[in-house]
């Protein structure tokens, strides 16, 4: 492929990246390893799931020698790019030190200062390891608190793969009470979870008023099964529903945390919660979470309320938390983000609209959907129903071939190293994988 020919000439140029040793490598790896991957979400991915050989700032090189521009950021801890060098020198001097103590250490109350000083909610906080597990402790904490059994979620929401918590994730249309979200699961625990439409404050509030339930918890975006943002008032009614009838309002911001603004979704739409969770973008690839919110809540974890875990506050970990916060919390890191964030954004629509392929691109500039199918932005699960799931994956699947690798599920997560360059690279990308689709 001539590196200079202009895009017109080289439209009905092949795709040049192929995934061949990737695949191969899958397919030995799979006699181990089940599936061939380590996590569900990795399974089965068009064109194949790839095996990745390196990171560098915006790119990945995976075992075909391909360079990628990466969009998945490994699903969205990798806010400061792959390979940032002040987090991994922080990281390389903590290694130094000794890696677990089971005692406490400075940094980890260094990096609990300052998520206490960036999240609104956050008077005290607990790590643990995965959002998974910060999902746990927070139903654990808000049942403690109040007495209470049951738990309000909402239908499209994600908040990790526990069998108490696992449930309408993506439940089928017309679906009456809580759908498993896998074989195997105990389905007594659906018993306790009463699932609602989003966005719809009546039917909260009628929910709410019988007085029994202990925690809502809800994406306070949705960024996991297709983009959509709170109607004007939703989150504010949510949070008087909740007070006034004694229920625990958990922003789940797993995703959103430290990446859509730094304090959060709760700093960005104005709306504290009483608990809030956190991972990815947090410590920018390790492995860490948070619960965080009101200190009469988080003190009951000194006074009978059980939670641990051998790896929580691991040192090097702690470090890599730091160093990450302490980029998230400069204004400088956010106004550049969201400027390049919002260019692709917009570079994005265009490109589909100038293809005459119906897509809505919608939400932050750090982690957007491209909802395709849909001719409006969705205002919960049943509004998404209209994406099309189907040509959205032939999409991203073509944009592998072009270098670009994004999550078929329609999100795209920004990185401070996709600079206006990386930007320029994608969306030529995108209009030769649309001409193709
Ligand atoms: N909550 C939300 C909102 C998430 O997006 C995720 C992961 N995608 C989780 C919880 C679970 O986090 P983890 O995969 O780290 O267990």
């Amino acid at each position: 492929m001539s590196q200079t020919a202009p895009l017109a000439d080289r439209r009905n140029l092949p795709a040049p990246f192929t995934f061949d040793e990737s695949r191969r490598r899958l397919a030995e790896a799979a006699k181990y390893l089940a599936g061939g991957v380590s996590s569900n979400f990795r399974l089965g991915v068009q064109p194949t799931p790839l095996v990745i050989d390196r990171g560098d700032g915006a790119h990945l090189i995976d075992v075909d020698g391909n360079r990628l521009i990466d969009y998945y950021l490994g699903l969205g801890p990798m806010i400061l790019g792959h390979t940032p060098a002040d987090v991994h020198a922080a990281v390389a001097a903590q290694l130094d030190r000794g890696v677990l103590y089971g005692g406490q250490s400075g940094v980890e109350a260094e990096a609990a200062r300052l998520l206490c000083e960036m999240v609104p909610c956050a008077e005290r906080m607990r790590f643990s390891s995965s959002g998974s597990e910060a999902v746990q402790a927070a139903l654990r904490i808000a049942r403690a608190a109040t007495g209470r059994r049951v738990v309000v979620k909402f239908e499209g929401h994600y908040h990790g793969w526990f069998d108490n918590i696992l449930w309408s994730t993506t439940p089928p249309p017309g679906a009456v009470g809580p759908v498993a979200g896998s074989r195997g699961q105990i389905l007594d625990g659906g018993v306790d979870i009463d699932v609602l439409a989003w966005n719809d404050l009546a039917a909260l509030r009628l929910r709410l008023a019988a007085g029994d339930v202990a925690m809502v918890i809800m994406e306070a975006a949705m960024c996991n099964q297709g983009g959509a943002f709170p109607d004007p008032g939703y989150l504010e009614g949510a949070r008087e529903a909740c007070t006034r009838h004694g229920t625990i309002l958990v922003f789940d911001e797993v995703i959103t945390g430290f990446r859509v603004a730094p304090g959060g979704a709760q700093q960005h739409f104005g709306v504290t919660p009483d608990l809030a969770t956190f991972a990815k973008a947090m410590a920018n690839g390790f492995p860490v979470s948070a619960v965080a919110g009101r200190a009469d809540l988080l003190d009951q974890l000194a006074h009978g309320v059980m939670h641990g875990g051998t790896y929580n506050g691991q040192g090097v970990v702690m470090a890599a938390t730091v160093a990450t916060l302490k980029r998230l919390r400069d204004p400088a890191t956010f106004a550049a983000l969201n400027r390049c964030g919002a260019r692709l954004m917009h570079g994005l629509q265009e490109r589909f609209d100038r293809a005459g392929v119906p897509a809505v691109v919608t939400g932050f500039p750090t982690v957007f959907y491209v909802c395709m199918g849909l001719s409006k932005p969705a205002r919960n699960w049943t509004d998404l129903q209209g994406m099309d799931r189907a040509r959205t994956i032939r999409f991203t699947s073509a944009l592998m071939g072009y270098g670009v690798r994004a999550l078929e599920r329609g999100a795209w997560f920004l990185s401070t190293e996709h600079d206006d360059d990386v930007i320029d690279r994608t969306l030529e990308a995108v209009e030769r994988a649309l001409a193709e689709i």
